[in-house]
């Protein structure tokens, strides 16, 4: 399949015409703000949302749990060896994206991606602070570097809070009593939070993210893309006539440019498109890698055509190449076709593996070794004693606990190396992070070791239902008399 031309001008791009883009009303820009709003509210509220999780963790529907090296989320437990797990959610959005991409061009980096949506909600800071405090006073400049910088730390905040308890955790950042990779990952996202979104802004789409270069080779010719009509939009309303200059203001210009009504193209080159461009892109030029394909520039041609009473969509999402077909209609969209397919395929593969890894997490991870080097140690009662390697994990949130118990041996004992006395059985609490690992002594009584190897079974029960958690098949070796 052909991939499409994509200019590469981030290079010899013009500079923004503003500092700060205009606002815009319409189609793309509702939908940007309502999906800004939605992932805003889901990474600020997520964290507050509570889920039992037994007495010994803060009761956080989502956590990440950094010194039991585990994520909640909800009803979910996952450790480290649920790696694969992970695997495929990465290459489900991997091929999402890329699916979405072939459909629909930059929807991501135009309406999801952080940078874009935090980089929007600062240029929203800076207006509200204009209109607040006027535009180039004092006090203007004042608050919006405040502002930006208060937004900041919230922002760090917010991410912050998904590894800890959320409720209580600004008054232990307060009194102290936070931990200190806390106040260091604060300080460090709110110093990197406004780099990016109050400094670099459009300049990271433009030189730093990897994702322009990419885009090249997953659209194609069917794919939707923002598009100049150039045929209908050129020779542009300046060309024809020197404006008077009275007619500095938009209003002016429009009215002015409505009164031609001969020889021009529709484009009155008033620039409201690239002046409400968060990357300063002049669309006009064609597709190019510095469009993010927000569609904001949409939004302000269709207002500015509504207004001199031409027909919309001068510039529209549409195909590459529409422009040559001449017509005031967008294309038909083809949706299916075989590299969508190919990714709706790999993206439900990916989909299923996750699910069929979720329905197959275990609840209780149980192992059981024997040390390796000397396989028993005689005492001097003449009890024999193996040495083993012992890990129990498990996600049972009312799980606190268990008893371990040793089958196949007559009379044997056990102990962990930290007590003093073996018993029949150990009784065991499981500590807040349900992870134990320790060295475990299984002892024959005198005259009760077997003659060599002979297999024992461990078995791990909850001491308070005593259900079955877990056995572990192992053996237990004897002097071979
Ligand atoms: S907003 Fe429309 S009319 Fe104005 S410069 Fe852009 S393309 Fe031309
Ligand atoms: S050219 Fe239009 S679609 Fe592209 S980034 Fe600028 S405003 Fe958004």
């Amino acid at each position: 399949m052909a991939t499409m031309t994509v200019i590469d001008t981030v290079s010899q791009r013009r500079p923004a015409r503003l500092p700060i883009p205009q606002t815009v009303r319409g189609r793309y820009r509702t939908i940007k703000t309502a999906i800004a709003w939605a992932l805003l509210a889901f990474y600020f509220i997520t964290p507050w949302i509570r889920w039992d999780r037994g007495p010994s963790l803060p009761d956080q529907a989502v956590l990440f749990d950094l010194p039991g090296r585990r994520l909640f989320v909800f009803g979910l437990e996952f450790w480290p060896q649920d790696l694969p797990i992970a695997v495929g959610a990465l290459v489900l959005g991997a091929f999402g994206l890329f699916g979405a991409t072939a459909v629909a061009g930059r929807v991501w980096c135009g309406f999801t991606c952080p940078q874009t949506v935090w980089t929007d909600l600062f240029f929203t800071v800076e207006r509200f602070c204009e209109r607040l405090f006027g535009k180039g006073t004092l006090l203007s400049s004042i608050a919006k570097p405040v502002a930006q910088i208060a937004l900041a730390v919230l922002t760090a905040f917010g991410f912050a809070a998904f590894f800890n308890d959320a409720p209580s955790f600004p008054l232990a950042l307060v009194t102290g009593t936070a931990p200190l990779g806390a106040y260091l990952a604060i300080g460090i996202l709110s110093l990197t939070t406004w780099l990016f979104a109050a400094y670099a802004k459009e300049r990271i789409c433009l030189h730093m993210c990897p994702w322009p270069r990419f885009q090249a080779a997953l659209l194609d010719k069917e794919s939707l893309v923002v598009t100049y009509q150039r045929w209908r939009g050129e020779p542009r309303g300046k060309k024809r006539e020197p404006l008077r200059p009275e007619l500095s203001d938009l209003t002016a210009l429009i009215r002015e440019a409505s009164s031609f009504d001969t020889g021009r193209g529709d484009c009155i080159d008033c620039m409201r498109c690239v002046n409400v461009c968060p990357t300063g892109v002049d669309i006009r030029d064609g597709l190019q890698m510095g469009c993010i394909g927000c569609g904001l520039c949409v939004d302000a041609c269709h207002e500015v055509m509504t207004r001199i009473d031409r027909p919309t969509g001068l510039i529209r999402f549409d195909v590459e190449g529409s422009d040559r077909a001449g017509s005031f209609t967008q294309a038909k969209v083809q949706i299916v076709r075989p590299k969508t397919l190919l990714y709706a395929v790999l993206c439900l593969l990916a989909f299923g593996s996750m699910a069929v890894g979720i329905t197959r997490m275990e609840s209780v991870l149980l192992d059981v070794e024997p040390q390796r080097g000397q396989p028993f140690v005689q005492l001097s009662d003449g009890s024999v004693r193996n040495d083993f390697s012992f890990r129990l994990a498990h996600r049972l949130p009312h799980l606190d606990r268990v008893v371990i118990r040793a089958e196949g041996l007559d009379g044997a004992s056990l102990r962990f190396a930290t007590e003093e006395t073996g018993q029949e059985t150990v009784a065991l609490a499981m500590p807040g992070n349900r992870r134990i690992s320790d060295r475990l002594f299984i002892t024959a009584a005198p005259g009760q070791a077997p003659k060599g190897r002979a297999n024992i079974r461990v078995i791990v029960s909850d001491a308070e239902s005593g259900a079955t958690l877990g056995e572990v098949e192992t053996y237990f070796w004897g002097p071979a008399r």
